[in-house]
Parts: C-alpha cells; structure tokens; sequence
C-alpha cells in the first residue's frame, strides 16, 4: 500500500482532479466566453498513455481519488477507454466524473458496470430558458434525462449549480424541493471568477447569503454531516430524501483540508484551484523523464504548496483570466 502524502502544511494529499479536454458543447457564461475560444490543439492534450502513467505513478505516492472533468469529459474521444484503464490502476479506490450530462446517457451502464458509484452533473436550472440563458445552449432535455436515468440506476448523484444573481436565484426553492423526492445532493456553488475574463460577472451570492435564502423559505433546515475533505457544507430538509450543499469556492472556506491536486487540460499541475499552474507535467514528461524524476519534481510542488486559496492567488505570476474549462472545476 502507498504511504500517505502530505503537503507542507500538514494536509493529506489523496485527490486528484483530472481535465482530460478543454473544449465543451455548451458554452456557461460563468466558465467560458460565448466566442473567440482558443481550444487546444490535440497534441497539446495528455496523451491517454501519458495519464495512466501519471495516475499510476500518483498512486504510487498516496492519490486514491480521481475525478475526471473538463472541459466536457465525453466530448474526449473513447473517453470509456481512459476510464476502464484508471479503473484498472492499482492503488486508485475510487472513480468518479464531473459532466454536463448531454453525452453521458448512452454510457450509464457501463459506468455503473465498472463501479463508478458517484457522478456530479452540472445543472444550473430547473427552467427550460434560464437553462438556456446561462448555458447558451437548448439543451435541458439532455441533461434531465440523464439525471433521471443516473438515479434510476441508484449512483450517488451530486447535482452542481452554480448560484448567480439574475440568473437563477428563483431555482434555489423548487431545488430544494426537489431533494423531497429524489436521493441527490444540490451543491449550490459561489460564483468564481474563471469564465476567460477573470471577474465574477453579477454581484457574488456568498455562502452566507445562499444560506440566509434558503433558510427564509425552508426554517426547518439543520446542519448535516460532512464528509471529511467536503468543499460542502451540508444542509437538509428534515424528511427529505436528498440534502443540499453549500460550496463557498469564492469566499474559499474550506482550504484548511484541503485534499486536491488538480492537473489542467494542458497537462499542468495545480496544487490549489486559485494557482496559476506549479509544474508543467507534460513538458517533462516530454523530455523524458524518469519516474524517479517525475516523482521527485512532483514532491516538491507538494512541499511548496500555497497555505489557501488567497495565497496562491497573491503568488500568481498574472492575474486570473482562464476559464474553468482547462482547469476542470
Ligand atoms: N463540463 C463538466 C460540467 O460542467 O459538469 C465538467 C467541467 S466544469 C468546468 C466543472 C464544474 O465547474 C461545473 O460544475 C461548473 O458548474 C463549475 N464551474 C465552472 N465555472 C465556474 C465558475 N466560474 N464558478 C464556479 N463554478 C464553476
Ligand atoms: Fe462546459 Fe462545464 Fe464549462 Fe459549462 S461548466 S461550459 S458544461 S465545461
């Protein structure tokens, strides 16, 4: 078994968050521009070979998580493949994905065949237009209908909105109703500022502000538990099936326990959502470096890690202008 990892303040590095393309079929105005988007060219991309060479070696250093996200996972050609090889890795206990859900349906079974338990999908609407207004694309159907068919088939389905004010305010309660019925978690996540421009684009709904809203409508609402390393804060209804989840990504109050590495579209490590990149990974693994070497560059970025979010952000070379679409969430 691998050793546990630790960075330079103490906290367990156990996850990794993996972008396996930048490019997206649709277009949220809080992750990417409506035009004029650069994408990759594909050999810029880490190869599927690359990867698993990469996870193995991570898991070999104490990574027992992955998620893959984005960019839009399935848009990645023979995405399933990746997935069936990571799953294969030894040392990764557990597999999961982060998509917008237009591509995913025909795969469901599968997933759930190779133990994929846990999917987040991205929803930022229960209303046909508003879904249409903030992802400029008319694509709700898509996603509904694989959010219905992932809980039919009993994953563990994590519903991620992210809160804007005009957007989508009026989704907070039937989203709260919705968890009445259905066993899913809606994480209701503050607006951060990678959408290519680098500023958050309406007046930021905090934590505090989210809560505040949801308690006027729903008093009866109590603290629930949070796994370890949770970037939610957990809340539920009493009687209620589902729960709701408060992710403070701007106001950034989880960096305490932190677990995440995250490694971007353009194969780049980050050891903090807010940092600007830490370790090309590709170009070394490019110039063809040994494990050992790999390694040892890797346990460096680990020990030179930012203490939170306002840190790294201070320590960037520029300022924040990618968009959440390289950086995968
Ligand atoms: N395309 C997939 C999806 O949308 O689920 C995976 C990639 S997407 C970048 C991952 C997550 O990042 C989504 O849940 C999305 O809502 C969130 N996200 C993107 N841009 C964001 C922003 N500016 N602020 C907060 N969350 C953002
Ligand atoms: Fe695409 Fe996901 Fe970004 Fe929306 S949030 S544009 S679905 S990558």
């Amino acid at each position: 078994m691998a050793e546990q990892l630790f960075d330079n303040h103490g906290r367990p590095l156990t996850y990794l968050r993996l972008a396996v393309t930048d490019r997206c079929n649709l277009r949220c105005f809080y992750c990417m521009p409506e035009e004029g988007i650069h994408y990759l060219p594909k050999k810029e991309l880490l190869t599927f070979e690359e990867i698993q060479r990469l996870v193995t070696l991570l898991a070999s250093m104490g990574i027992s998580k992955v998620r893959i996200t984005g960019g839009e996972p399935f848009v990645r050609t023979d995405l399933m493949h990746l997935l069936r090889m990571i799953r294969a890795t030894p040392g990764i206990e557990s597999l999961r994905l982060t998509t917008n859900g237009l591509l995913t349906a025909p795969h469901v079974k599968e997933l759930k065949h190779l133990g994929i338990r846990s999917i987040n999908l991205s929803l930022d609407s229960l209303d046909r237009q508003r879904f249409r207004a903030i992802t400029r694309r008319d694509e709700f159907d898509a996603t509904w209908q694989t959010l219905t068919q992932l809980v039919d088939e009993g994953f563990d389905v994590k519903i991620n909105a992210v809160v804007m004010e005009g957007k989508n305010i009026e989704d907070l309660v039937p989203f709260v109703h919705l968890t009445e019925q259905w066993p899913v978690s809606v994480r209701f996540i503050e607006e951060m500022p990678f959408n290519g421009a680098g500023h958050v684009s309406t007046l930021v709904w905090t934590h505090q502000r989210i809560l505040d809203h949801l308690r006027q409508h729903f008093p009866s609402l109590t603290k629930d538990i949070d796994e370890p390393h949770s970037t939610a804060f957990h809340y539920r209804v009493p009687g209620h099936r589902g729960n709701i989840g408060i992710i403070a990504a701007y106001t950034r109050m989880f960096c305490g326990s932190c677990n995440r590495i995250r490694i971007t579209a353009q194969g780049v490590l980050k050891t903090c959502l807010y940092d600007d990149g830490v370790l090309n990974i590709k170009t070394r693994l490019r110039e063809g470096a040994t494990d050992d070497e790999l390694r040892a560059h890797l346990l460096n970025a680990f020990a030179h890690r930012a203490k939170d979010g306002f840190e790294a952000e201070r320590q960037r070379a520029n300022g924040i202008t990618e968009s959440m679409s390289t950086i995968g969430g």
